[in-house]
């Protein structure tokens, strides 16, 4: 199994042999356990774990993929950028389409290898497009220094009167 400097497995365990169910004509069914550490996933998509139970439909079409898989990765506060752990159950139904690729979006190879890779890819960009917040009332970067304001307050955030404040004020007075 290749391994990447950061521990990270390659994802050809995602890369399920079907040839005995493509085989075995329609209305055959198959279920697979997936238990799997830090994986990545695609070159812009990295797990700490992929695990759940996948049932492997024959039918007309192809293979149909159903199930529920529980996956674990790191994301980054919209606000703060602090890193943030997350689990996300995905619900997967889809058709991978055999032997010819139809109207599927995945397809599976001639030599009878079904790759779930790109399916969980995008399965898990579209949970990163949520954005989220490492707690509810995080207070973000300040604008002026980019201090973490969850950490302290900065320099910028004094009680002091601004400078520019003061001008303002000065000249309102004088108009006076
Ligand atoms: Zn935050
Ligand atoms: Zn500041």
């Amino acid at each position: 199994m290749k391994h990447y400097s950061n521990g990270y497995i390659g994802n050809r365990v995602l890369k399920l042999n079907v040839g005995f169910l493509l085989a075995n004509g329609p209305g055959n069914i198959h279920e697979t356990a997936l238990d799997i550490p830090t994986i990545r996933v695609a070159e812009d998509v990295d797990l700490d774990y992929l695990k759940g139970l996948l049932r492997l439909t024959r039918t007309k079409e192809g293979i149909l993929v159903q199930g529920e898989l529980q996956a674990g990765f790191e994301t980054e506060c919209y606000r703060c950028l602090d890193p943030i752990q997350r689990e996300v159950s995905l619900q997967i139904e889809e058709l991978f389409g055999y032997p010819e690729p139809g109207d599927c979006e995945f397809s599976i190879a001639e030599d009878g290898i079904l790759d779930l890779a790109p399916l969980i890819r995008s399965e898990i960009l579209i949970e990163e497009e949520h954005s989220i917040l490492c707690k509810p009332d995080c207070k973000g970067l300040c604008a002026e220094c980019g201090e973490n304001l969850n950490r302290g307050s900065c320099s910028c955030a004094d009680d002091t009167i601004d400078p520019r404040m003061a001008k303002l004020k000065a000249l309102r007075d004088q108009m006076r």
